[in-house]
């Protein structure tokens, strides 16, 4: 089945915001090292572009969680991948692709925060505040948008579409 896109941002204006987002962080991180965490699987497109606009050394590492969903959405979150580097004392930057309900992004800081660093922040590509079911915000956001479900640059729907280099928003046909 084609998937039905209508564009959203083109990679014209995604680099231009990564680029601005590199700036600040890089400014904002210029006398602390820095360690990525970017969260697989979307956020690994958006940390590859905006470590290599960052002026700032970095050290990149990766987190996985997996939602236990079904019936029930408890936001109950398992972590299937774990960053390798110790983290105690480390000043962490978590990078997403989206903040949806924030569900993810809280269980992802609570559990970073058990390994004790120095700081920690978050820095999200897509923010849909509009969903919002738990008390979180990123320190840098790429684009707030409404309630849309998008795809590309890393998104996906079912495993499809994280290929495409602009973001689009999928058209959910009613039947
Ligand atoms: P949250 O826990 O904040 O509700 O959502 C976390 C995850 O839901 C995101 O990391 C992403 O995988 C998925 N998600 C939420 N909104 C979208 C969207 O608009 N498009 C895609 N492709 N995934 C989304
Ligand atoms: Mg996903």
């Amino acid at each position: 089945m084609e998937l039905k896109l209508t564009p959203l941002f083109s990679a014209a204006s995604i680099q231009q915001r990564v680029i601005e987002l590199a700036r600040r962080i890089s400014d904002d991180f210029a006398d602390r090292p820095l360690c990525l965490i970017a969260v697989l699987k979307g956020g690994v497109v958006f940390a590859a572009d905006l470590m290599r606009e960052l002026t700032i050394p970095v050290t990149l590492d990766f987190i996985r969680a997996r939602s236990y969903d079904g019936a029930n959405s408890t936001g109950q979150v398992k972590f299937t991948t774990m960053p390798t580097h110790p983290l105690a004392g480390q000043n962490i930057l978590v990078v997403e692709d989206i903040l949806d309900t924030g569900c993810t992004a809280v269980s992802i800081v609570e559990r970073l925060r058990q390994e004790n660093p120095a700081s920690l922040a978050m820095c999200t590509l897509l923010d849909k505040p509009c969903r919002r079911k738990m008390p979180v915000n990123a320190d840098y956001v790429g684009f707030t948008i409404d309630d849309l479900f998008v795809v590309g640059y890393g998104l996906d729907y079912e495993e499809r579409g994280r290929e495409l280099p602009d973001i689009h928003v999928l058209e959910t046909r009613k039947a």
